[in-house]
């Protein structure tokens, strides 16, 4: 019961200069019905949101575009700017405050840049609303149509009398639970979250969601909002009451269809939001197994090891700003160090995430942000955390895959600084001997503390197959499979576990006999891969004595002395990317020869294939004005952005031109879609020869990665001198699957035979100008297409370096006829998996 003589009216001010307007206006009917609460909306002519009241900050979204302010008990105050605005995944929002702040009103709450919201957002129009309340009803104070100034007041909120208080919930009485995982894009926002509230006052049980050990009473939209829960959670609907097991499935069902907003690489903010169903997470078969993604290939048996990792716990309250922010320094500090020597160490893949996690700490933004916490009083480490997690959020709300890549690696940052911070630095990771890892998740640091001598393979509920996870797990020949879905904690600890990552499959507690074939199996490609590797160094024939190139991928000189050790005969494929991310301005010529002449130096001699940037769009680079894209996978990459910034292409062509001996460079162009931008990069190699004196003709090659270069190979084989095909890119175009995206990851196979049948037309339009076909995407590197591509008439294969003995002995023991019958086969075959069986049971 309220008591009207302790509880005092509230009045609520304009949050944001513009038109005041009714509700109804709301182009979104959850608002303009009123489904979360009662108030006005307005039309900003301003770009800040200020506090309408006295209060504190209940949530503020990842996102920035909306924000929910306890002004009193049973009194949460919803200021929403535009619709639609979630999809916008951050840009354009800036927040000002923390979660948990304490705000006067008049405060500004969060930065907008208006220009952006009225070009990309549905509407700008932002409702200001008491969320659903039974203490306190809203009476408008002046007329609606008219202009407002900020700290006008709008409406003023009334306590009511003998209105009922909630019952907090209690765990009697559970009667049925239902666990899922959450396919929305954008998570639990206000929109879903409102839909949530309607369908539960529709019984009389008590709907919770439970998210970790945060409850949720579904008919309360500010505490579904409070969850945070995200695209990929696992939540856990609860009813209880007499209509429970009805209401927990139409809130479950209502969850699980998407709303219209399950995540979908086509969905676009404004565009019409189809009903998509989530992939069903996997679940363990009766005969023991349960089915992931391949992130790393490789076979290992072991048992059952979970990796339980706490939520590193911080008290919000700090003890003084300038001590909380010497603390936050001086972590900083240390952590750079640390990243630094850790890097001088490493090589690889392990070197290149290191020194990008060493950049990612420098980042300003993040900076600053935790220093305005501070000095609103927050503690150094809670500041740091929500600084940190809405940016790394926001990240993966992109739904963009390298985005969502380094949404991980914040989050690793996230852990190490406050564990710094909170002195709780997690005690070196040590498992038993023959550990294969559980995990929800696994950071980068984490698993490069693993001790790879008793791990021999992991295993994550979450993921996804392109992370700095799975790179790292591949360059370390740790077996991982990723995306097993909540089915992965079903497993008893110290299961024997049989971890197959080349049939993407986990066999839990396999017996004897399937123990025996796969120990049996294991010697063997043991035996195998010392044989390989003392093999290595001998140039790749195939058993009639037919001549394949076997060559590396590479991204730096320690990735080419790594190479030659494993006996590559070249390099297919320098991503020259690596030296242009990361950083704020680009490498000067100097800079990008002497990195160029270095790693051809460490070849000795070998063929090294300089593929011209890869960048844009979805790697972008700080000093590149390249404008946001809905679609980055289609806009602005590859050569397309040589092409806008003609300096930068001619910089890096005369790069490599001034490479010693001449020859030694080949240049390889990305994206390529149609011949005339072979013949203009053409162009800008000869004209840059001419001025350097070079006579000699400098080889330009180009990568089959869009269907366009695949179907016209023949058209571009007439005068480039080599095509190299890039499966990734060539089979998320082909199959229209976002390589990142992870709704769709156990589906995109470069050995679906549409990938192949453009891979055997490539193969057949060089063969008619007598040039050679390579492959530099992933499924050079997978021992099961090996034998497909050479039937298909590939002549080099450029693999990860560490897999380059593995991949020599195997083409040394094919046959050309048997692998010819066996490409022709797989093109016949209807679908990836078909043709996986096949290659599975084919015998050279
Ligand atoms: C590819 O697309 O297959 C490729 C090798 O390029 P990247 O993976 O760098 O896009
Ligand atoms: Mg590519």
């Amino acid at each position: 019961m309220i008591d009207d003589k302790a509880v005092a009216s509230i009045v609520l001010h304009a949050p944001m200069q513009g038109w005041r307007c009714p509700l109804a206006e709301v182009p979104d009917a959850v608002f303009a019905q009123g489904m979360l609460g009662a108030g006005i909306a307005i039309d900003p002519t301003g770009d800040t949101v200020h506090a309408p009241c006295d209060g504190t900050i209940r949530t503020l979204q990842p996102t920035g575009h909306a924000v929910t302010i306890a002004a009193a008990d049973g009194a949460e105050v919803l200021i929403h700017v535009g619709v639609d605005t979630v999809a916008l995944g951050g840009r354009g929002f800036t927040p000002l405050v923390a979660t948990g702040a304490r705000v006067k009103r008049g405060d500004p709450l969060i930065r907008f840049d208006l220009d952006l919201l009225v070009r990309e957002a549905p509407s700008v129009i932002t409702p200001v609303l008491l969320l659903e309340s039974e203490a306190y009803a809203v009476e408008a104070i002046g007329g609606e149509d008219r202009a407002v100034a900020v700290g006008d007041p709008l409406f003023t909120l009334v306590p009511q009398h003998g209105a009922a208080s909630r019952a907090a919930p209690t765990d009697e009485g559970a009667v049925v639970t239902r666990e899922l995982r959450l396919p929305l894009a954008h998570g639990i926002h206000a929109r879903p979250a409102a839909r949530i509230r309607e369908t539960a006052l529709r019984f009389s049980a008590e709907v919770r969601i439970v998210k970790d050990e945060r409850v949720a009473n579904a008919r309360s939209p500010v505490t579904l909002l409070t969850l945070g829960a995200r695209l990929g959670d696992t939540i856990r609907v609860e009813g209880f009451g007499a209509d429970a097991e009805a209401a927990v499935e139409a809130v479950a069902a209502l969850i699980e269809s998407g709303m219209g907003e399950a995540a979908d690489p086509l969905q676009a903010p404004g565009a019409p939001q189809p009903v998509a169903v989530a992939a069903p997470a996997p679940a363990i078969s009766a005969d023991g197994r349960l089915a992931g993604v391949t992130a790393s290939p490789g076979l290992a048996i072991g048992h059952a090891r979970t990796l339980h990792l706490a939520e590193i716990a911080v008290d919000p309250e700090g003890v003084g700003a300038e001590e909380e922010q010497a603390r936050l320094d001086q972590a900083l500090r240390t952590l750079a160090r640390r990243l630094e020597a850790e890097a001088a160490t490493a090589s690889g893949a392990r070197r290149s995430i290191l020194a990008a996690h060493r950049s990612m700490l420098e980042d300003e933004s993040l900076r600053d942000a935790a220093q305005a916490m501070i000095a609103d009083g927050a503690s150094a480490s809670y500041a740091w955390r929500e600084a940190i997690r809405p940016q790394a959020e926001a990240l993966r709300a992109t739904g963009d895959a390298h985005l969502a890549e380094r949404a991980d690696d914040m989050r690793d940052l996230e852990r190490r600084i406050l564990s710094l911070l909170m002195g709780v630095e997690d005690a070196p990771i040590t498992f038993p001997p023959d550990t294969i890892l559980l995990a929800d998740d696994l950071l980068p640091s984490q698993l490069m503390a693993l001790d790879p001598a008793n791990v021999v393979g992991f295993c994550v509920e979450k993921g996804g197959p392109t992370s700095h996870v799975a790179i790292l797990a591949a360059s370390m020949g740790l077996p991982a499979l990723v995306a097993m879905g909540p089915a992965l904690h079903e497993i008893a600890e110290g299961s024997m576990l049989i971890l197959d990552a080349d049939a993407a499959s986990l066999q839990i507690a396999p017996d004897a006999e399937k123990l025996a074939r796969a120990r049996t199996l294991l010697a063997d490609r043991h035996a195998r891969r010392l044989e390989a590797q003392a093999n290595a160094a001998a140039p790749c024939h195939m058993i009639g004595g037919e001549r394949i190139e076997v060559f590396a991928n590479l991204g730096s000189r320690a990735d080419a002395e790594a190479a030659v050790a494993n006996g590559a005969e070249g390099c297919g494929l320098l991503r020259t990317e690596f030296l242009f991310l990361e950083r704020d301005t680009a490498p000067s010529l100097a800079e990008q020869t002497a990195e160029y002449q270095a790693i051809a130096d460490a070849l000795a001699g070998r063929a090294l294939i300089v593929r011209l940037l890869d960048i844009g769009g979805d790697k972008p680079a700080p000093y590149l004005p390249i404008p946001a894209e809905e679609n980055p996978a289609l806009g602005l990459r590859g050569i397309r952005v040589g092409f806008a910034h003609p300096q930068l292409l001619q910089d890096q062509i005369r790069a490599i031109l001034r490479v010693q001996p001449i020859g030694q460079c080949r240049i390889m162009i990305p994206m390529i879609a149609s011949l005339d931008e072979l013949r203009r990069v053409r162009g800008v190699v000869d004209e840059i020869r001419g001025e350097l004196g070079i006579r000699e003709h400098v080889e330009v090659g180009v990568m089959i990665e869009t269907p366009a270069a695949a179907v016209t190979a023949d058209l571009l084989a007439r005068e480039a001198d080599f095509l190299s095909v890039g499966t990734n890119d060539l089979t998320q175009y082909a199959l229209a699957m976002d390589r990142g995206n992870p709704a769709v990851a156990g589906a995109i196979d470069g050995l679906h035979p549409a990938v192949l049948r453009m891979i055997a037309e490539t193969c057949r339009g060089a063969a008619r100008h007598d040039r050679w076909t390579g492959v530099c995407g992933g499924l050079a590197s997978d021992p099961l297409a090996v034998p497909i591509l050479v039937g298909l008439g590939v002549t080099e294969l450029s693999a990860t370096a560490a897999l380059v003995p593995q991949i020599k002995a195997l083409v040394a023991r094919l046959s050309m006829d048997a692998c010819r019958a066996h490409a022709a086969a797989a093109l016949e075959c209807g679908s990836a998996a078909e043709v996986r069986t096949l290659a599975r049971e084919f015998r050279a």
